[in-house]
């Protein structure tokens, strides 16, 4: 199998990318094309290949077999025309964002953003005269209230970060499609397998394939999905000029890993909802912030949008504060105390002294994060080894 065939489910697609063909045979696995140049006999045809991103292959700011292969894998699960990988996550929102604005241009962007989008944003601000308004997931009307004649682009997360607040994507995105405002949505922590915000409306979806689409903490790539072939010409022309573009090996590892990504993400989100039940039941958990627990300000929104699971991230607040949340991260064992999410391995962080020690304690407190708050990123271990290592440390918070 090679072309996809969508009455086919994600789950057997995904283990089909697609393959170039070798004298009538296909390998199994994807080939990596690992060189940076390609040569013609023809000048026409190497002209010709300069053409876009569907065209042929001649350097690798430009295409790559390797790099196209995850391109189409990844805008097949989509639901886009195309899409573009990236050197990271950071490297697709940036090549977006300057692809589609100039000074003078207005963005509505969500509150709750990851902090390298919101530091991206601000120095749009500060450099480059671009107008940033901040609004939150849940209410269409702030986004048309916050509409300038000069509003281009209204950035939004699937699902935030620590607290797992989930987005209303279609209400959010019909309210800046009625102004004709492109939409752009951070799909990281959802995955395409648990939402496709291209079926909401989104225009371009971005993913950091650092986390879930490659899996395994070993590659640092992103992608830019798009809805029509004239945003994925002009981000990709954008892309070959910032020198942006994926390395053949890191898209090598992202198809490696995203072949496995259906058998991933259930095991993430089945073990991060027991996990979730357990933490809520122990004495020294205040709260627990996982969209799957009925107790959940979005649960409702969540059983709409995520039908098929609620991911693999969760944040709980200790009552013993930030030195408890301390203790607790220092003291786990088969989980570690690391940044990053998405991967095979369960990862604990204290957002307040790490991913958001910029943020003053008032901003700490209006994104939810408390002085106790930890977020676990739960990998694909044995649940009962990853609630005993649980237990055992917050035993010593
Ligand atoms: N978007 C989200 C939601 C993220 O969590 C991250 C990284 O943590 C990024 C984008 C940036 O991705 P990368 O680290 O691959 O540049």
């Amino acid at each position: 199998m090679n072309d996809f065939d969508r009455t086919l489910h994600p789950e057997s697609r995904i283990v089909h990318p697609p393959v170039v063909e070798v004298n009538g045979s296909r390998p199994m696995g994807v080939p990596l094309h690992q060189s940076h140049v390609f040569a013609f006999d023809s000048s026409d045809a190497l002209a010709a290949a300069f053409a876009g991103p569907d065209g042929g292959f001649v350097y690798n700011r430009n295409g790559n077999p390797t790099v196209r292969s995850l391109e189409q894998a990844v805008a097949d699960l989509e639901g886009g025309t195309g899409a573009l990988a990236t050197s990271s996550g950071m490297g697709a929102i940036n090549t977006v964002l300057l692809a589609l604005l100039r000074s003078g241009d207005h963005v509505i962007a969500q509150r709750s953003l990851y902090g390298g989008t919101f530091a991206t944003l601000a120095d749009l601000v500060e450099r480059w005269g671009v107008e940033v308004t901040h609004v939150g997931g849940d209410d269409p009307a702030e986004v048309t209230a916050a509409l300038r004649p000069n509003t281009r682009l209204l950035h939004l997360e699937t699902v935030s970060n620590p607290t797992t607040r989930v987005t209303d994507l279609p209400a959010l995105i019909a309210a800046a499609k009625a102004a004709g405002v492109v939409t752009v949505v951070d799909n990281t922590f959802a995955t395409p397998l648990l939402c496709r915000p291209i079926e909401h409306g989104a225009d371009i979806v971005i993913h950091s394939a650092t986390k879930y689409l490659g899996g395994h903490s070993d590659v640092l790539a992103g992608l830019a999905v798009f809805a029509t072939p004239e945003l994925h010409q002009k981000v990709w022309h954008h892309a070959l000029e910032l020198g942006a573009t994926a390395d053949p090996f890191a898209a090598w590892l992202t198809l490696r890993g995203l072949q496995t990504l259906a058998l991933r993400v259930r095991r993430h989100c089945d073990t991060a909802l027991d996990l979730a039940g357990r933490l809520a039941a122990h004495p020294a958990v205040t709260a627990v912030h996982y969209p799957g627990l009925p107790t959940h300000p979005d649960h409702e929104l969540a059983l709409r949008l995520l039908p098929e699971g609620y991911g693999g991230v969760l944040a709980f607040d200790l009552a013993g504060g930030r030195e408890a949340a301390r203790a607790f991260t220092e003291s786990v064992r088969l989980a570690s105390l690391a940044p990053s999410l998405g991967g095979v391995h369960t990862l604990v962080l204290h957002p307040a002294s790490t991913s958001h020690r910029q943020l003053s304690d008032a901003e700490l407190a209006a994104a939810g994060i408390g002085p106790g708050t930890v977020r676990v990123a739960v990998g694909i271990e044995h649940p009962e080894d990853l609630w005993a290592d649980l237990e055992q440390a917050l035993a010593k918070a």
